[in-house]
């Protein structure tokens, strides 16, 4: 069972306290509604979301996932294409491209932000090359300016993976409205998180925004006409009406994330490689991850003090057993392979209380001094 009292990596529970009165009457007024899907809650949540993102539409599905592979059906990716990503983020990122038939191409990530490498990009775009997604790793944007100039050059299309990004700020445009397309998840775990799960698509590609409609519903507009294959993912009207009450407190969620990491980096920049804190929201802090040596013995310290700690991700996408068939091996991104060996997440969520920092912190810095795992007790 798990230790009640271990300093978990996110307080849910914590959370739900505060809001559930307001969410359970969020609940019972779609209860009352007598309809569950593709209803009012859903149609102003794809609004609120469009305004904070700063697009002209959104399209609310069932999850993270199948906004990737949406999005990517919407810009016609199909067999015979290839898809550059980076291997150095959640599985889903990948699988995407191959649920489509495309091909995923890996780039190696820079050392500092754990995003996509720019300047690796351009070895690997080939006449294949359809489209590019570019993950916003932990809540960190990547160089899009770097990215969207490669693009525009090569004539690829930009996808962004804003999975744990969902507020991330990058020189006045929000994360998901950069690109050509932009994908949520609203995981539970994630910044915004439903009580389920669920996702949305963005864009200010009316176009795109249609496609996206017709088939996140089965190929079709009007009801029973189908124009196309598509899939039944739709955003179902309770967790809709869930996002649209935690869309009012995400940026006071952001903004206590970003205090928390501001203390972390203050508190351990000496023992550990802590991310560095900027003024503007171009961190969101989705995960505050530190890089350390003897990651293992740390982690076991750690929980040993009653601590969470958590890897992501422990193995790049190109040396996933399921990634096999693209003949990559061991050393082909030695930046992610060596992150994925070093990399440590430590609890952060707008729950965590001061105390419980302190003790994360206190645990750390002593781990480094004492510079060995105490004995653990019999
Ligand atoms: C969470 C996540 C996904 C998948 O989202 P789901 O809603 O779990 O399907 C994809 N990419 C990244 C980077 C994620 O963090």
């Amino acid at each position: 069972m798990e230790n009640p009292k271990l300093i978990p990596m996110v307080d849910l529970k914590k959370e739900l306290e505060i809001l559930k009165p307001i969410i359970i009457s969020d609940i019972a007024e779609v209860l009352d509604s007598g309809t569950y899907i593709l209803g009012k809650k859903g149609e102003q949540f794809e609004k609120r979301l469009a305004d904070y993102v700063g697009t002209t539409c959104a399209v609310g599905v069932a999850n993270g996932t199948d906004a990737l592979y949406l999005a990517l059906k919407a810009l016609d990716i199909k067999p015979g294409d290839e898809v550059i990503t980076t291997p150095f983020t959640f599985f889903a990122t990948g699988e995407a491209i191959a649920q489509v038939g495309a091909k995923p191409v890996f780039v190696d990530i820079d050392e500092e932000s754990y995003n996509i490498d720019p300047t690796k990009i351009e070895e690997v775009v080939s006449p294949k090359t359809k489209a590019i997604i570019v993950v916003h790793l932990f809540g960190r944007v990547a160089k899009m300016n770097e990215i969207l100039r490669i693009a525009q050059a090569w004539k690829i299309k930009v996808i962004e993976d804003a999975c744990q990004a969902i507020g991330t700020e990058y020189e006045g445009r929000r994360a998901g409205a950069i690109g050509d397309i932009g994908c949520f998840s609203f995981f539970p775990s994630k910044s915004l998180g439903a009580f389920g799960d669920a996702g949305a698509v963005v864009t200010n590609n009316q176009d795109l925004y249609e496609k996206v409609c017709e088939l996140r519903n089965h190929g079709s507009t009007t009801k029973y006409a189908h124009e196309s294959i598509g899939i039944n993912s739709r955003l179902d009207e309770i967790q809709a009406a869930i996002l649209l009450t935690k869309l009012n407190y995400l940026d006071i969620f952001l903004h206590k994330r970003k205090e928390i990491a501001r203390r972390y980096t203050e508190q351990l920049h000496r023992e550990v490689k802590a991310p560095p804190i900027v003024e503007t929201r171009e961190h969101t802090f989705h995960q505050y991850c530190i890089k350390v040596d003897r990651r293992e013995e740390l982690a076991v310290y750690l929980k040993n003090k009653g601590i969470s700690s958590a890897v992501y991700y422990p193995i790049p996408l190109h040396l996933q057993e399921a990634f096999h068939y693209l003949h990559y091996k061991g050393g082909d991104f030695p930046i992610a392979e060596k992150t994925a060996k070093h990399i440590l997440a430590l609890p952060i969520s707008p729950e965590l209380s001061i105390e419980q920092q302190n003790k994360i912190i206190a645990a750390v810095r002593t781990f480094f001094k004492t510079g060995r795992e105490e004995p653990t007790e019999a």
